[in-house]
């Protein structure tokens, strides 16, 4: 008989299956006999897969796999899957598609080294944190010659170089997810895969050796990851006609990766860079640098770690020479780069005396002064009147004032912060002039972005609005593919696309950006008041934004807005300070004045950008007038990606973190629940749902379930037989669409014609 069960699943999860919209017969009898199964959500909130033992109209008791039962309301059930979809490597294979069921499959995966998974067009990998052997010329080989086809990133590198071959259209494959989910290593996996099928030339060679070196640069060690990038980065690989590697061109994003450089917290450590040096320069450059170990640096010691588990920084060191080598970097330029490096080292060395009442300093003729003025080429006069004091125009007088103390170390840590983000700039630009040379010609590219994912802490800052901000960004870049693609597959099948309804982000978008009004707009502003302060900002906001959707007013200093991924509160504190530029002109002005190549070329560099700047709106009444706010420059080198990416097909990889402790098999269900949501992987998911999922075409559907109609379809073509077990069934009409060529399916009705044929 037509006997389904009608345990009512969750209606009001964002991807439960509309299967509770369809209640057939009475089914408790049938619970009970046929031992059903339904997720349940534990108390830490940990979901699992318990039998129902009993069920009356509003609540089941079942029983759980450590022996226990549980009694929940119907309501919360949720619907698995039959178990011959376990493990099933697309998730949209999955008939229902509710959380624990996206949660177990992957789990499954994972627990037997299946890292990659795919979310309908997105590949979700989760970090093992051991090695696991899926990578190498083996496998290289194997996805070459279409003798493997599991879910890869060398499977997307292979789609992304045979696509754009084909069809000359530019690819990029898109990687984000949280720190330590592995972004930088899934870049690294597909770089080696276009290298390896682009190769030939050398130049694959080359582009490989820019990784050792941005992450000796832009690496640190994070409580999260050993190796953190603090710094987005998207490398864009030409190819030649016939599809061999002949240049690239890198672009990197930062918001505040500088701050760094001063300090950070105990048990974190700067860029690697620094510890590289001090361990492994050799006796000579020891010499003329000055150098120490790391732990008599003050900048170095601050965070009490010197070192990282199972890494030799002096080994490294040389590998990053090596590297620098690779892409040209004359020795010249490497000793000069070193000297930058030893020079901010020795500023966070040079201390002052307080010289009256007023807390008024001088600097100490130190060993931190005498190094730091011989390193960048200057007088031990000029360097401590820049650090001590300041020239001001008042009226048509020039003055001189002295700085207090806590002003001169400001001052200070300003200087070698900008030195680092000059010298990190420069090393980017000498990279790309050594692997773009006149070899850009056929305009055919593949760009891998590795970028920071959407990030929600318990408190946080300007860091987290503009990382937020820009994957808002790329969500909107991410729904709009996924979108199209939908589409042309509908239209291509006749479906009416009208019926389908998707979200956008635009709001929330608009919030950021909007003129004058918007979140951007309203900082830059405020940063321009001498008075003032993260309060007035907040209060502004307030004032101005509160009609928004995505905005929510909270206490005090804070405001909320209402994210794709959810909702992050904002603490204003050091909003303003951090967006603006605090490097004083009498800073800038001491390296103009240095004998030595880079600060000369890093001092007129943020000259010429103070003057390109006068044309922007952002105006400055502060210490530095005209130059770029720190949230302005994000957004126009945001800008820029789009631009680039609005040329190219994506290809998109979620990397997932399983867990905080960077530990191999170990999976934490709410973790991964929640970076699921933030990544976009559930809004694929949700996205697919609010259309027609499940498509099947007529031929196997007939092959299928047509034994299940009553009268004989033998002599019938697939879509007529389609269409008959369709009635048969009362799928009502909303739950489907007849393509020409497949059937098209809301989510969780495939579910129930197995149920009917397994029991028939
Ligand atoms: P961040 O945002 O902090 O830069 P990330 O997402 O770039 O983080 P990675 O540095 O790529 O993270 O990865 C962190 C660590 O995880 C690696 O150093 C490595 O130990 C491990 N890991 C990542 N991916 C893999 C993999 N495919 N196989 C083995 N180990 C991996
Ligand atoms: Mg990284």
């Amino acid at each position: 008989g037509r006997t389904f069960y009608s345990v009512a699943y969750n209606k009001a999860s964002p991807i439960s299956s509309s299967r509770s919209e369809l209640n057939w017969g009475d089914t408790t009898t049938y619970v009970a006999k046929k031992k059903l199964q339904a997720w349940c959500q534990l108390s830490n909130g940990n979901w699992e897969l318990g039998t129902i033992i009993s069920s009356s109209q509003s609540e089941s008791i079942l029983s759980l796999s450590n022996g226990g039962v549980l009694k929940v309301n119907n309501d919360s059930l949720l619907a698995p899957n039959p178990e011959i979809l376990n493990g099933v490597d697309d998730l949209m294979q999955l008939s229902y598609l509710n959380e624990p069921s996206v949660l177990f499959n992957l789990q499954f995966r994972y627990s037997h080294d299946l890292i990659y998974t795919k979310a309908g067009p997105v590949l979700v990998a989760i970090n093992p944190f051991k090695e696991v052997h899926l990578y190498g010329n083996q496998y290289i080989e194997a996805y070459k010659n279409k003798s493997i086809n599991g879910p890869h990133v060398y499977a997307i590198a292979d789609t992304a170089i045979h696509e754009m071959i084909r069809d000359e259209v530019n690819q990029s494959i898109i990687i984000s997810g949280e720190s330590g989910a592995g972004k930088t290593e899934t870049a690294k996996i597909a770089m080696q895969y276009l290298a390896s099928l682009g190769g030939g030339s050398g130049m694959e060679y080359e582009i490989l050796q820019t990784n050792p070196i941005l992450e000796a640069f832009g690496n640190a060690r994070t409580l999260r990851n050993d190796n953190s990038s603090r710094f987005g980065k998207l490398i864009e690989i030409h190819f030649s006609a016939t599809g061999k590697i002949c240049g690239a061109s890198i672009q990197t994003f930062s918001n505040s990766m500088q701050s760094r450089v001063v300090q950070c917290e105990i048990g974190e450590r700067s860029y690697h860079i620094f510890y590289q040096l001090c361990a492994g320069a050799p006796e000579s450059l020891r010499e003329k640098l000055n150098l120490r170990i790391a732990n008599e640096y003050k900048y170095l010691k601050r965070s009490n770690c010197y070192t990282i588990a199972g890494v030799d920084d002096a080994e490294r060191f040389h590998l990053v020479v090596d590297a620098m080598q690779a892409v040209h970097i004359s020795k010249n330029d490497q000793e000069s780069v070193f000297s930058m490096l030893a020079a901010i080292l020795w500023l966070g060395n040079i201390s002052f005396t307080v010289i009256d009442n007023e807390n008024h300093v001088e600097v100490a003729t130190d060993e931190g002064a005498q190094t730091v003025a011989k390193l960048i080429g200057c007088t031990l006069s000029e360097l401590k009147s820049a650090l001590s004091t300041r020239k001001m125009k008042v009226g048509n007088d020039n003055i001189i004032q002295k700085l207090t103390l806590s002003q001169a170390i400001v001052t200070r840590d300003a200087l070698a912060k900008s030195l680092y983000a000059s010298l990190f700039e420069w090393i980017v630009e000498q990279i790309n002039k050594s692997l773009g040379i006149g070899k850009r010609h056929t305009g055919r590219s593949i760009s891998i972005l590795d970028i920071y994912g959407f990030e929600s802490f318990n408190k946080n800052s300007f860091e987290q609005f503009c990382i937020n901000y820009a994957n808002e960004r790329l969500q909107q870049y991410f729904n709009s593919h996924l979108f199209k693609l939908e589409q042309e597959e509908y239209i291509q099948d006749g479906i009416d696309w009208a019926k389908v309804d998707f979200e956008d982000n635009q709001d929330c978008l608009n919030l950021f950006e909007k003129k004058p009004l918007g979140l951007l707009s309203l900082l830059d502003e405020e940063s321009t008041f001498p008075n003032g302060t993260d309060l007035t900002f907040a209060d502004k906001l307030k004032q101005h934004l509160s009609s928004s959707p995505c905005f929510k007013r909270e206490r005090d200093k804070a405001f909320t807005v209402h994210h794709y991924a959810g909702e992050v509160i904002y603490d204003t504190t050091g909003f303003l300070e951090k967006n603006r530029d605090l490097l004083h002109m009498d800073s800038i002005q001491l390296l103009a004045s240095c004998t030595c190549r880079l600060p000369q070329m890093f001092a007129s560099r943020m000259l010429s950008q103070s003057v390109n700047a006068a044309a922007n709106p952002y105006k400055s009444s502060g210490v530095d007038s005209q130059r770029l706010s720190v949230a302005s420059k994000f957004k126009s080198q945001l800008f820029q990606l789009m631009i680039r990416l609005g040329n190219a097909r994506p290809h998109f990889i979620r990397c997932i973190k399983p867990n905080n402790s960077q530990l191999p098999e170990n999976y934490e269900q709410g973790l991964v629940l929640q970076q699921l949501r933030c990544c976009g992987v559930l809004e694929v998911v949700r996205i697919s749902k609010s259309g027609y999922p499940t498509r099947i075409s007529h031929q196997k559907f007939a092959r299928r379930y047509g034994f299940l109609l009553l009268d004989n379809v033998a002599s019938r073509d697939p879509l007529s037989v389609s269409v008959a077990i369709l009635q048969q069934f009362n799928i009502v009409p909303e739950m489907y669409q007849v393509g020409f060529t497949k059937l098209f399916f809301r989510s969780g009705q495939v579910g129930l014609l197995e149920d009917t044929r397994n029991r028939t």
